[in-house]
């Protein structure tokens, strides 16, 4: 929408800008960050045409408009809410609101419907609108200055300074309302000189000196970079010259608002891929030397296979370890595994299996720290701050779910919300009174929520922008429909299975292409499922996990049943740590239809791809009396999609399946929302034939 080109100022002699270059499209926040006389309110002057540029060019909606009139700056769609607010003392809250549209020579109806639409946003404006603007309170005056600002109806809202000079209470309820702006769809360019509440309401973010941009980028970035959150609270000094270029202008006396932020960092410390398989090998060995002495179970298997702790010299010796089973751990209820005494294991969690003994894993306080310190690792992976507010509607109790998001919430010291899974209601209500900005669920419930939020229309009141969900495979057609209900929101596919410490063992990246492993806790091997060989690179296959440094109860060779596959190579977010595809489905739950393994999941795959199907199927596999099997999928149609396409749609979705997964199914359309929603993970394949095991 807006773009600056080499811009220069001067005042007089005095140059103020340096060839800036910046860029605001359509809908985004940016965020503009300098300390006094960094040039910020020069450059909102040479937008606004109240100071003509000495060089460069500005356009707005692809026309040059350099140089141009305030007052057409109006009417082009451009207003300003000046620093140190500017209102009219000696006119009353009405007068000043009215001045704001004055340019724009509006009709008294128009005229009437801005000033609603105003006191709607500000309702303390409406409760004093015959009162004289100079006898308003300074957070009063600076939502008066906002709202002026507003009822010229711009499409380009330049915010300058709003939190200037207010407690940091009225900044809170000035920030709520740009953020609701923001949501509502204002394109807002905010100049701030506290860079921790400009970042954390903001997208994009140049950060401004001497007249110069010295780092732009995303704001979630750019407040969680180590190197700036060092600039921002230290001077520059030899162990910190990276605090020289800020520090030089002033911003190191922005504080970020909590004390340690620039600490929180929990990223491993290699660089390179050697040195990660170094740290491996020494946990590997370390692992088996550790379950061989500590463990009777794992003692007896490794003797068995004629192994001894000495016979790992390389990673590769990792293929000469027996097998860990789900049935291991259920056999050896109910402390299984366990490799250390009592009096060192500090909790127990337990799977929510529904059949035969639960899998109990025993933990000690070592396994707690690093468990709380990796969930860390995936929320900052994640973009998740400690200004954000994490709410957490997950299952708290024995299983690891609630405990695991709630200790690395801490951690990271985000606020948390243990609101625990189910109870829309209230998870609305805390959505809307706590404005959580991070909601962390099963994929069902998110959608569950989603759709909530999208039926009571509130999507523009809530303030979530991440979403981590886990524990169940999601296609992609149901994350474009929890994003979009959630008022575009981010999706962070976050894995981990109670044997391995629990959730947060992964987490998909901000390029949400792949899911990054932390690699120095666990190893990876995908296998084939049959033969239990490794698949070649890059293959779909089972995932076997064999733990580094766990102590209560170690994994050697645990075989996860989760398909999934090793993505090769470096991600473009620049991680070291390895990655893997989502997971696709598990080895049981793959369905063999007339002769062909079919994952769930491609099914997901190919109808998401179809347009005017909704995200949510059923898949019903049957028998009939010829011993014919017959594959029916019940699909609803997406939103706002008309029956009357039905025939077209079948046949769309029964081409497709027949093409990509060479079998025939039948497919039976039904109305959005008819198909249950459950809290949990919702049941998709419903299979009556008598299965191969049984015949
Ligand atoms: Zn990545």
């Amino acid at each position: 929408m807006l773009t600056i080109r080499d811009l220069t100022a001067h005042y007089g002699a005095a140059q103020a800008l340096f060839g800036v270059d910046l860029d605001v499209a359509a809908g985004q926040t940016v965020a503009l960050v300098g300390a006094n006389g960094a040039g910020k309110s020069t450059l909102l002057k040479c937008l606004m045409g109240l100071v003509k540029p000495s060089g460069g060019a500005i356009t707005l909606d692809g026309r040059e408009v350099t140089g141009t009139s305030p007052a057409q700056m109006v009417r082009r769609g451009l207003a300003l809410s000046p620093e140190g607010r500017e209102v009219f003392g000696h006119l009353s809250v009405f007068e000043n609101l009215q001045l704001g549209a004055l340019p724009l020579k509006l009709g008294r109806n128009e005229e009437k419907l801005r000033l609603e639409e105003v006191f709607a946003r500000f309702p303390k404006l409406k409760e004093r609108h015959q009162q004289l603007a100079g006898t308003l309170s300074g957070g009063e005056q600076q939502m008066l200055a906002m709202g002026r600002a507003l009822m010229a109806n711009p499409r380009l809202l330049l915010l300058d300074e709003p939190s200037l000079g207010l407690a940091p209470l009225i900044t809170d309820e000035i920030f709520a309302i740009i953020h609701q702006l923001a949501r509502g769809g204002t394109t807002i360019l905010l100049v701030e000189q506290n860079a921790a509440r400009a970042l954390s309401a903001s997208d994009r973010a140049y950060l401004l000196a001497n007249g110069r941009i010295v780092e732009q980028g995303e704001s979630a970035a750019l407040l969680n970079d180590p190197r700036l959150r060092a600039a921002f609270l230290g001077a520059a000094s030899h162990e910190n010259p990276a605090a020289s270029r800020l520090g030089a202008a002033g911003l190191t006396n922005i504080r970020l608002e909590k004390p340690d932020m620039h600490q929180l960092d929990f990223m491993p410390t290699f660089e390179t891929d050697d040195e990660l398989k170094q740290h491996q090998l020494s946990g590997l060995q370390w692992t088996v030397r550790h379950a061989f002495e500590g463990s009777s179970f794992y003692r007896n298997r490794l003797e068995q296979a004629g192994l001894t702790p000495d016979a790992i010299q390389s990673l590769d010796d990792l293929r000469k370890l027996p097998f860990t089973t789900a049935d291991d751990l259920r056999d050896d209820y109910p402390f299984p595994l366990r490799a250390v005494p009592f009096e060192q294991i500090v909790r127990v969690h337990a799977s929510s299996g529904t059949t035969g003994k639960r899998k109990v894993l025993s933990y000690t306080q070592k396994d707690i720290d690093d468990w709380t310190d990796f969930f860390a690792r995936c929320y900052q992976m994640a973009g998740v701050t400690p200004l954000d507010r994490v709410q957490i509607a997950v299952g708290y109790g024995v299983w690891t779910a609630g405990m695991g998001f709630q200790l690395g919430c801490e951690k990271i010291g985000a606020m948390s919300v243990p609101a625990g899974p189910g109870n829309l209601d209230m998870q609305i209500q805390f959505l809307l009174d706590f404005q959580s900005t991070v909601f962390c669920s099963t994929a069902s419930m998110a959608l569950l929520m989603a759709e909530e939020i999208h039926r009571r229309g509130i999507a523009d009141k809530i303030a979530v922008n991440k979403i981590i969900y886990g524990s169940e495979r999601s296609s992609r057609s149901m994350r474009q429909k929890i994003s979009e209900l959630f008022g575009g929101a981010e999706l962070f596919d976050i894995t981990g299975l109670t044997e391995l410490y629990g959730p947060g063992t992964g987490i998909e990246c901000r390029e949400h292409d792949c899911i990054h492993y932390w690699g120095d806790y666990y190893l990876l091997e995908i296998l084939d499922p049959g033969t239990l060989q490794p698949v070649p690179e890059g293959e779909w296959g089972e995932m076997v996990v064999t733990t580094l440094c766990k102590e209560g109860a170690p994994l050697l060779r645990y075989r996860t049943r989760d398909i999934t596959r090793i993505i090769p190579g470096r991600c473009t977010c620049g991680s070291v740590l390895p990655r893997h595809s989502r997971i696709k489905g598990r080895t049981d739950d793959t369905i063999k239809f007339r002769g062909v393994n079919i994952y769930p999941s491609s099914i997901d795959t190919i109808l998401s791809a179809v347009p005017g199907l909704g995200s949510e199927y059923q898949i019903h596999l049957t028998r009939d009396a010829g011993g014919k099997d017959h594959m029916l999928l019940k699909v609803e149609r997406a939103v706002g999609v008309a029956a009357t396409r039905n025939a077209e749609l079948i046949h769309e979705a029964v081409h497709q399946i027949k093409k990509q997964l060479l079998v025939s199914a039948e497919l039976e359309l039904v109305e959005y929302g008819e198909l249950p929603r459950s809290e949990r993970k919702s049941q998709r394949v419903f299979d009556t034939r008598l299965t191969d095991e049984i015949v």
